[in-house]
């Protein structure tokens, strides 16, 4: 297996220290950085496979790290935040960051989400959004014929039920944050609110027949937005 390496960006060095062991007891290589210009300069000299980046830097804002090494990469960047404002990471995940993680977090919690990342990657370097045909566990999306399948049987989805899915599908494994979502379906003029996408999604979901208990296709991340998982 090729080394995957995490770059991890924190200023509290007891975070650190826990995030470290668990990832040295999981065998990932790994790498501590303590401010966002550090962040920014070890992520174009050591092209790491994943960032573990903390908001709150105390040089330049976690934000402005993911602005900036979206300017040139694509690494996956999950968000460690301390704040409990959802506002927060809501501009993170439109800023480009994947995926987050509150404060405190389990460490179950942080490798799950890793492994989420790894399982995404491992599809590379075919990217998603050059491919015709998307297949994630049962679902099958033909984007050239517009047509969706589930277990080999056609499903039959309503123009915007099917917009949103490949929107997940094309974005799978990153969190979209409902405002995302809204102004890439129905564009920003219109007035489409989060209930209204809500009772999409359930009306998809019903279709896509994925409960939130057992391991969903489609995960609601509550108060940011939505992801579709990787299986
Ligand atoms: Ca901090």
């Amino acid at each position: 297996m090729p080394e995957f390496k995490i770059l991890i960006v924190e200023d509290d060095r007891s975070i650190q220290n826990l995030i470290s062991t668990a990832l040295k007891i999981n065998q990932y290589s790994f790498l501590n950085v303590y401010n966002g210009k550090e962040a920014i300069s070890t992520c174009m000299s050591h092209k790491p496979d994943l960032l573990l980046l903390d908001l709150g830097l105390p040089d330049i804002d976690g934000i402005e790290v993911i602005r900036t090494v979206r300017t040139w990469s694509n690494v996956p960047i999950i968000v460690i935040s301390a704040r409990d404002e959802d506002s927060d990471k809501i501009e993170a995940l439109d800023s480009g960051a994947d995926d987050y993680l509150t404060k405190p977090f389990s460490v179950q919690e942080m490798l799950a989400r890793i492994r989420t990342v790894q399982r995404r990657q491992q599809y590379l370097p075919s990217p998603e959004q050059e491919k015709s045909v998307f297949e994630n566990g049962k679902l099958k999306i033909d984007y050239a014929s517009g047509t969706a399948e589930l277990d080999g049987a056609e499903l039959h989805l309503t123009p915007i039920e099917y917009k949103i899915l490949c929107l997940l599908s094309r974005n799978v494994g990153k969190v979209l944050t409902h405002s995302f979502i809204i102004s890439n379906i129905w564009g920003n003029a219109v007035d489409t609110d989060i209930v209204s996408l809500r009772v999409y999604m359930t009306s998809l979901r019903k279709k896509l027949k994925c409960s939130e208990e057992e391991e969903p296709l489609i995960r609601t991340r509550v108060g940011i937005g939505y992801q579709m998982i990787r299986l």
